[in-house]
């Protein structure tokens, strides 16, 4: 591998069913920083069926080139297809840097690319920078349960590859108009095969509103108490039009679904407001939503860490808090 011969900085614009993935005008504002430190090419790469409908966005918030392999056999997401889809692409025109979304596609697809290609992956990362005095990408993510921040290089190989948290960047502003270069890439059936077999696609039951795109969010924590205390939190969130999230606690204890986790090993959300009811504010749920614009704690006890953190703090029961907040809204 002559690591000379790696150029441009790529992202993967994840789209399924018709729809593109907002983690792809994320990844946009993260590549678009590190290719311009470069002086390099800000690259996409579509993968899937019917997907060319998306470059057009793509360009209009800052690719440079938008590559794409577009083929009905891609109609259903195998990873190993898709990863080896992605391996050739990488053979055929060597990124230096290459980043994917961590989402549930974007984590397992990452990983066996990674593999394919033969390079080194940074997991789940929260922020990518270049390194002036060698142009490598120090990607940081959180470990030891988010005591730690770790900055990861991958000296010997490339490209450097890195999945990215969602929610980390703010979404490239669309420039109307902007346009660059499409580069087809041809699917051979023959050559990307797989043992797995696509069977069906279920849906996971949602209440409709995407917590990681609400602009407003009640939380609930362990201070909830059970799980028919989370309607509630959905009355509040209902009447603010938001959604309704939790920390780890009630998740443990099964009174709410992990879907609906924030912090380290859940989601990481970043709403205009965030109402957090009997949560204490450990680390590893702060490191899903600190970003918020205005955090709101409801909490028994005035020494909780997240009473420090909020910028409105009300020290009290959440079942005499909440009801007075639903009276006050009507
Ligand atoms: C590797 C690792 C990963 C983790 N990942 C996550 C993660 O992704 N997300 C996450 O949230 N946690 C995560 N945790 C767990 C985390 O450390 C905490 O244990 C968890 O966040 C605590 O949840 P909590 O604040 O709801 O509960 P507690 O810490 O028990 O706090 C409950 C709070 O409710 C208050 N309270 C009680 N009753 C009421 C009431 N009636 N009205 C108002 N306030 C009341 C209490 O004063 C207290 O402050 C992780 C831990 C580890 C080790």
């Amino acid at each position: 591998m002559t690591m000379k011969d790696f150029k441009n900085v790529w992202i993967f614009a994840e789209a399924q069913r018709g729809k593109l993935s907002p983690t792809a005008f994320e990844l946009l504002t993260a590549g678009r920083k590190l290719a311009d430190e470069l002086g390099e090419k800000l690259c996409a790469v579509l993968v899937g069926y019917r997907v060319e409908q998306f470059a057009k966005e793509l360009f209009e918030r800052g690719a440079d080139i938008v590559y794409i392999c577009d083929d009905a056999a891609l109609e259903n997401y195998l990873d190993d297809v898709y990863a080896k889809v992605l391996a050739d692409m990488v053979a055929a025109y060597k990124p230096n840097k290459f980043l994917l979304p961590a989402t549930n596609l974007g984590r397992s697809l990452s990983a066996k690319t990674a593999v394919f290609v033969g390079t080194g992956l940074t997991a789940d990362a929260t922020e990518v920078l270049i390194n002036k005095e060698d142009g490598q990408l120090h990607a940081t993510r959180p470990t030891f349960g988010g005591n730690l921040m770790a900055t990861i290089t991958c000296a010997h190989t490339r490209p450097e590859m890195c999945s990215l948290r969602p929610m980390s960047y703010e979404k490239a502003p669309l420039q109307a108009g902007r346009t660059g270069e499409t580069v087809h890439f041809a699917f051979d059936p023959a050559k990307h095969t797989t043992l797995a077999k696509f069977m069906e696609f279920i849906k996971s039951r949602g209440d409709g509103l995407d917590l990681s795109e609400a602009e407003i969010i009640v939380a609930g924590g362990r201070g909830v108490g059970k799980a028919e205390g989370f309607e509630l939190l959905h009355k509040l969130a209902d009447r603010l039009g938001g959604a309704v999230a939790a920390s780890r606690a009630p998740v443990d204890s099964g009174w709410i679904d992990y879907r609906y986790q924030i912090g380290l090993t859940g989601r990481t959300v970043k709403p205009k407001l965030y109402i957090a009811c009997g949560i204490s504010g450990q680390i590893q749920h702060m490191a899903g939503m600190s970003g918020s614009d205005v955090i709101v704690a409801v909490n028994k006890d005035p020494e909780a860490p997240i009473m420090k953190v909020a910028n409105y703090a009300i020290e009290g029961d959440l079942y005499d808090v909440v009801p007075a907040m639903l009276e006050a809204l009507k």
